[in-house]
């Protein structure tokens, strides 16, 4: 899960780690003077809440000196479509503001805590040049990045606190509160069950106090089973089509393309998505039923893709090993009975109870079109898709 700053920063307070006082988040400009009030005095800066750094650069952290000012780039902020350098080109919708007391910087530190597969452990990376993209600087100046390997089960040890504070030049009076912000930082990321905690910047104040000025946090899917507060978050990521899929236990993914894909095995699945391409098309969605659909699932599956407005045509590709090919026919036409396919139907069934799963087609007089490779059902739909421009 890809947690927002905002309930990011949540967590490090609750973990003791310094953050900038905080208005909250707002969906509304009319929430905005009370978010104000909460935050303290002026100026402020306002953030918006999407997933993905650089936002920054992309206007989407702005300081206000008045209330006015504040009001101004709340009303240009909620709602806005945003693009950084992190999200390859497609807008991201902001509907939440972080509205945070704004902070005088005298110095950005980045730091980080992410997991070393090579080392088999978890690895903070530093660096006194913070604030910047830090893949930049990984690229143009390697030696400027720090990694200390903390060990899983005891976290970060005093002495390599204090290590790493005396390389980023922490104020010696502050040496203390560092080895402090990094336990804590460490200890998120092992009790989280994380891949990356990280903060960027850390700044230091004027007054030499050190806070958490952005955040961000990811955490393990596999670990949520025992996550349970992660668990009930809501799921950012996500887009209405992804998340009622995972409700009915389909794997499904959107794309950009407009042909829909119904596919049994991720490996399958992918295998048709590039034939599609090879064929000069591109797929709508990955989606994977799984090896043990049940009719319903076909059904949902089925609505799902033609839900998504892009989709032109659908490509159908079964193959029937643990999951029967009759099943999926049967999917098939009680999801057409439900949602009105207007679309061309391109099916390719093979493996066990073939017969049986295209005689039902055959014979429910549904209009579509057989394929018997899965060459041929790719072409068959690039050609479809086209052809429904
Ligand atoms: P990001 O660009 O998405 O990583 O967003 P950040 O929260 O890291 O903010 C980007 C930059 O905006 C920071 O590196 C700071 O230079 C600046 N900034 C953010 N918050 C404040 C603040 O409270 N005070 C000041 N002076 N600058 C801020
Ligand atoms: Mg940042």
């Amino acid at each position: 899960m890809k947690l927002l700053e905002y309930e990011a920063k949540e967590i490090f307070a609750k973990y003791g780690i310094p953050v900038p006082q905080s208005g909250g988040v707002i969906t509304d400009v009319q929430q905005l003077p009370e978010a104000l009030k909460k935050a303290g005095s002026g100026p402020w800066v306002l953030k918006a809440q999407v997933l993905a750094g650089g936002r920054g650069k992309a206007g989407g952290v702005k300081i206000a000196k008045t209330e006015a000012e504040a009001q101004t780039i709340a009303q240009a902020m909620v709602g806005m479509k945003m693009v950084t350098h992190q999200t390859h080109g497609k807008a991201l919708v902001v509907r939440e503001v972080l509205v945070n007391k704004c902070s005088d910087i005298k110095r950005e530190i980045y730091i980080s805590v992410a997991m070393d597969r090579k080392g088999e452990r978890p690895i903070i990376i530093a660096s006194a040049e913070g604030g910047v993209a830090i893949e930049e600087l990984a690229k143009d100046k390697p030696s400027a990045i720090l990694k200390v390997p903390i060990d899983p089960v005891r976290g970060i040890e005093p002495f390599q606190a204090r290590n790493l504070a005396f390389k980023l030049g922490i104020p010696a009076k502050e040496v203390g509160s560092f080895g402090r912000f990094v336990t804590a930082l460490a200890k998120v990321f092992l009790e989280l069950d994380a891949s990356l905690v990280e903060v960027n910047p850390l700044i230091i104040t004027p007054e030499e106090k050190l806070i958490a000025l952005d955040g961000k946090i990811v955490t393990d899917d596999n670990a949520l089973f025992r996550q349970k507060a992660l668990a009930e978050r809501p799921d950012h990521e996500s887009t209405d089509l992804e998340l009622e899929a995972k409700k009915v236990g389909i794997n499904y993914i959107g794309l950009d393309g407009d042909i829909g894909c119904m596919v049994n095995g991720a490996g399958l699945a992918m295998a048709t998505m590039d034939t599609v391409a090879l064929a000069g098309g591109m797929p709508a969605n990955f989606l994977d039923v799984g090896g043990g659909a049940t009719a319903d699932q076909v059904t949902a599956a089925f609505k799902i893709i033609l839900t998504d407005p892009k989709v032109k045509a659908v490509l159908i590709n079964i193959f029937g090993g643990i999951m029967k090919c009759d099943v999926i026919a049967e999917g098939v036409l009680t999801a057409v009975q439900k949602v009105k396919l207007k679309v061309p139907l391109i099916v390719r069934l093979e493996g066990t109870n073939v017969e049986r799963g295209r005689e039902l087609l055959k014979k429910s007089g549904l209009k579509l079109t057989a394929a018997d490779s899965l060459w041929d059902a790719a072409q068959k739909a690039v050609k479809a898709a086209k052809e429904a421009k």
